[in-house]
């Protein structure tokens, strides 16, 4: 069975180089359902708590919540990086406290400092489906992920071929010991 959840990201983007309005620096609401497949823990009657996959997925992505995202060859890039460095927050702010983990994959660095994401490909609907699989699939059993910004929705389905032993009080994933971090429940 699935648990599903789903998370609101505010930011800012743009398509450089593409020949239409989405050229121009805007922003979103986008809203990224994800999908977690795994049996019914029994002791629970649930799949994943869907509160627990909502905060390990915002853990990551609130580095992308009212955030610029450019890609890697954007000219944007410097430009606004030097406004920041002139204005004196391009490494933090007293009021910047939102902050997400630092991350760097193959497709995404995330600069939580000044609010900044760095993309390799163009961030469309698509683009965003790969990132934050690539963020997050070692961390949830995703088998679907869905990411809507405005007329624009996309959404890619994933196999899964392992399972995760839960904690039969609440629901959680047991760590390597067979313990769980929240309630400390030992497996026997
Ligand atoms: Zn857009
Ligand atoms: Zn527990």
């Amino acid at each position: 069975m699935r648990s599903i959840t789903t998370l609101h990201l505010q930011y800012a983007h743009r398509f450089y180089g593409f020949k239409g309005e989405a050229q121009y620096l805007h922003g979103h609401t986008g809203v990224l359902t994800i999908e977690v497949e795994d049996s019914v823990e029994a002791g629970v009657n649930m799949v994943f708590p869907c509160n627990e996959i909502n905060k390990t997925a915002w853990e990551v992505l609130k580095n992308f919540d009212h955030a610029l995202i450019l890609r890697q060859d954007d000219p944007l890039l410097p430009a606004v990086l030097d406004v920041y460095e002139k204005q004196g927050i391009r490494n933090g702010a007293p009021t910047n406290t939102m902050k997400g983990e630092a991350f760097k994959t193959e497709l995404a660095t995330a600069y939580p400092e000044c609010r900044l994401v760095v993309t390799k490909e163009t961030m469309t609907v698509e683009g965003m489906i790969k990132i934050v699989y690539e963020l997050l699939k070692d961390k949830l059993n995703i088998v679907k992920l869905t990411f809507t910004s405005g007329v624009n929705a996309a959404s890619a389905e994933f196999p899964v071929n392992k399972s995760a032993d839960r904690c039969p009080l609440c629901g959680i994933a047991l760590n390597e010991d067979g313990v769980c971090p929240k309630c400390g429940y030992k497996k026997h």
